[in-house]
């Protein structure tokens, strides 16, 4: 008898939209684990600036690809990120370092790399799993039972990325934060490798308007509606 494979949900969508906090919530709710593919792209950026690499070096980051261990572990209802046995889950979330997980994010050679893990962390979960991120629904899972591409009004985003940092301390102006995200956004969807973009069978859902309570129920639905 094969075993069944675990119920394949892929979130999609830009920076702020409500991704991370819907996953988390609903990976708990759920019992299915939960795998932040940007905090992946997130701990390659955060190694190669460590060693001082270019981030458009792909022979360098090819072999430093080969060598990183990368692994997550809830604590206390947060989802830890270990970069080589070091817990980075700060330090990944510098604004510096999403400019920099967004240039390495765009060169193949580390996307194709990543592949594999993205899709190992996912199906060694029991019941199911959650994966946000860019390009689950489009290349990762391109076969994922649920599909979801998660949006919002890009003032809306930034405000609560502005917010974020800012109950964690870090000093930075609510147009700084517009900015970066701005040059994020475009870099994410113009890049020639896995571009965001909604899968053509994604439900979308815009949180401009919606209390996170609201996606948290949408996504609910579609995954109970599959397990019928
Ligand atoms: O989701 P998060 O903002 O943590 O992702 C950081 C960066 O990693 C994104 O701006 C994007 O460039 C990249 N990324 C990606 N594909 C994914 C997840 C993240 O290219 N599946």
């Amino acid at each position: 008898m094969t075993a069944r494979r675990p119920l394949i949900v892929a979130i999609d969508g830009p920076a702020g939209a409500g991704k991370s906090t819907v996953s988390k919530i609903l990976a708990r709710r759920l019992g299915f684990s939960l795998v932040d593919t940007g905090a992946i792209y997130r701990c390659v950026a955060l190694a190669a600036r460590e060693r001082g690499l270019a981030l458009d070096d792909d022979a360098a980051l090819e072999k430093l690809l080969g060598t990183l261990h990368i692994s997550f572990k809830m604590v206390e209802q947060y989802n830890h990120v270990f970069l080589d046995g070091r817990d980075v889950s700060d330090a990944i979330r510098s604004p510096e370092n999403s400019l920099a997980a967004s240039q390495v994010s765009s060169r193949p050679v580390v996307r194709a790399s990543l592949l594999e893990l993205q899709r190992r962390l996912a199906l060694n979960a029991k019941v199911g799993a959650i994966l946000e991120g860019r390009d689950i629904g489009t290349v990762v899972f391109p076969d994922a039972e649920i599909k979801i591409f998660l949006d919002a009004d890009p003032t809306i985003r930034a405000r609560r990325r502005f917010e974020e940092l800012f109950e964690k301390g870090v000093d930075k102006s609510l147009s700084d934060v517009q900015a970066e995200q701005n040059k994020r956004d475009k870099d994410d969807r113009e890049r020639e490798a896995a571009p965001l973009k909604p899968a053509a069978d994604a439900l979308h859902i815009n949180s401009t308007a919606l209390p996170m309570s609201e996606v948290e129920r949408l996504i609910e639905e579609a995954v109970a509606a599959k397990r019928r």
